[in-house]
């Protein structure tokens, strides 16, 4: 656990030593996780307004929606305070080979609101994923991928993982031309001091995709959290998003840190955030992608 001090001495020194890219990665990660956001709860006015912040991001870089919108629809479950009108947003990286098998990368978008008059702005969890994939996204335009890239920033996740069941039951493209799932929550705090890769349990011809791509991160790797031996809340399998596409058969690769102090706190904020490491976890989602994308036929071959 990283000290208190050391989280302000991070603070303290980086004006000054912030490359471009990494500036960036925050300026984005303060915007999406900023107190107008009021917590991006679904079915709010901060969940609007974080779904115009994603798709006026989209629609800069150049990316284009699937159909005739990024945003689409999702059905809540009422709730007090909330609107039953939710939405996920999907957008689409045209590879170079459009027909073949399709790589989904995803991360959610919603948090938990406002408690108590408290903002809960979910800066790791996970507007550190939406970021990742806006960065990763501006990447693959600039250098298409052989196959298309779906991204899906799902609405909420944490009421039940309503967008990410909802995708996969409508999904943009035959379920059967997904090879995988990539999914990024929680990917910014360096408390654990490395982030996990988890899901390679389940499908070990996933293991040297992801190995190639941990050969050059900057920040430790590690494997597990993915196997039914461990005790309640350490198998990741079924903790986040990509359990919909596992509960469908489709292989997946989730990116995620441990609980952290200010998991599910108003403290999950982006000044938190040690620049560096999110900026290594970043990158290690990016070669991730190149390296599952260079492989992509084969993953869809061994689908089960
Ligand atoms: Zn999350």
């Amino acid at each position: 656990m990283l000290a208190a001090g050391s989280v302000t001495a991070v603070q303290a020194q980086r004006p000054a030593t912030l490359d471009v890219t990494t500036a960036r990665i925050m300026q984005r990660l303060g915007a999406l996780a900023a107190d107008s956001m009021e917590g991006r709860r679904a079915g709010t006015p901060g969940s609007v307004r974080a779904r115009a912040y994603l798709v006026a991001e989209l629609t800069a870089m150049g990316a284009k929606p699937i159909g005739s919108s990024f945003v689409v629809p999702v059905t809540l479950r009422a709730r007090a305070g909330s609107d039953t009108a939710g939405a996920n947003i999907v957008a689409r990286i045209p590879g170079k080979h459009s027909s073949g098998p399709v790589l989904v990368l995803s991360a959610h978008y919603d948090h938990l609101g406002v408690r108590n008059g408290e903002v809960f702005n979910g800066a790791d969890d996970d507007a550190s994923g939406c970021v990742a994939l806006l960065t990763i996204a501006e990447r693959l335009l600039r250098e298409p991928p052989e196959h298309d890239v779906i991204l899906a920033f799902f609405d909420a996740e944490e009421s039940g993982m309503v967008g990410s069941k909802a995708f996969v039951n409508a999904p943009p493209v035959p379920l059967d031309r997904i090879a995988m799932n990539i999914n990024l929550d929680m990917v910014a705090r360096q408390d654990g001091k490395a982030l996990w890769v988890s899901g390679t349990s389940h499908s070990p011809g996933l293991k040297p995709i992801a190995d190639a791509a941990a050969k050059t991160s900057s920040v430790p790797i590690r494997f597990g959290h993915d196997t039914k031996d461990l005790k309640p809340g350490d198998d990741w399998t079924g903790s986040s998003d990509h359990a919909a596409f596992h509960n469908k058969g489709i292989p997946f690769l989730y990116l995620g840190v441990e609980d952290h102090v200010d998991y599910h706190k108003p403290g999950d904020d982006a000044d938190r955030v040690d620049p560096a490491f999110y900026r290594g976890t970043v990158e290690f989602a990016y070669a991730l992608v190149r390296s599952a994308d260079a492989t992509l036929a084969s993953v869809a071959r061994a689908k089960p």
